[in-house]
């Protein structure tokens, strides 16, 4: 199958130097692309500025704002079959890029920011017999989060879990698939739950036809 994998964090410019972005270091959107080209598929890796050397036979594309992670992802949109969204988009970009780096010189500055595209919800308004998973890190309230964002994204499936998996190899996660009750998993390397995502997608492609 040919899947696009979104990974990493985006990035707003400030100025020439200062940028707003998110914790992120793309370890899970990398290890689901690693184990999907392990099983055959094709995969396109769409990436934020990470460290991380990409897997051996992926298609990369690297981005830095969201707004080119959004590009990025429409241009392979029509070919793909499945979507693993895990990269960890800002949220906000300054409404204005200033050309010049800001001088030091107010106590305190206001940066006004507006709101970028929602990648997710852009991909799921065009969907189709797509499958797409999706993601939800939240500090509280999880489940109830993640199942607004499964309906609000069109996502098939999300996959839930807590701040403590920043950076971490190892990650505790929930799975809330469409028509399915939730399903706690123990606590797996990035690399067992991207093999327990790819199963899950395989098989609900398979059904989509
Ligand atoms: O940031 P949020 O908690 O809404 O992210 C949930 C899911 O939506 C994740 O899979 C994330 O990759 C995706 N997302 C996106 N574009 C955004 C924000 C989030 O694709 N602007």
């Amino acid at each position: 199958m040919k899947i696009l994998v979104t990974a990493g964090p985006t990035c707003e410019d400030i100025d020439p130097v200062r940028y707003i972005t998110n914790r992120s270091t793309g370890k899970m959107g990398f290890a689901i692309a690693a184990a999907a080209l392990e099983r055959g598929h094709e995969v396109t890796l769409v990436s934020g500025p990470v460290s991380l050397d990409p897997p051996a036979g992926v298609k990369l594309v690297s981005v830095r704002s969201t707004d080119q992670m959004l590009r990025a992802c429409q241009d392979v949109y029509d070919d793909i079959k499945v979507a693993f969204l895990a990269a960890a988009v800002a949220d906000y970009k300054p409404v204005r890029r200033v050309e010049a780096k800001i001088k030091k010189s107010e106590d305190v500055i206001t940066i006004e920011l507006t709101r970028t595209p929602d990648i997710a919800f852009h991909l799921g308004q065009s969907k189709g017999s797509r499958i797409l998973v999706g993601f939800a890190l939240e500090s509280d309230a999880g489940r109830v989060n993640a199942e607004r964002k499964l309906a609000d994204k069109s996502f098939d499936a999300i996959c839930l879990n807590g701040p403590e998996t920043f950076g971490s190899d190892r990650i505790r996660a929930e799975i809330l698939e469409r028509d399915r009750p939730w399903l706690a998993l123990p606590v797996l390397s990035k690399a067992e739950l991207a093999g327990r995502l790819l199963d899950l997608a395989e098989r609900r492609a398979s059904q989509s036809g």
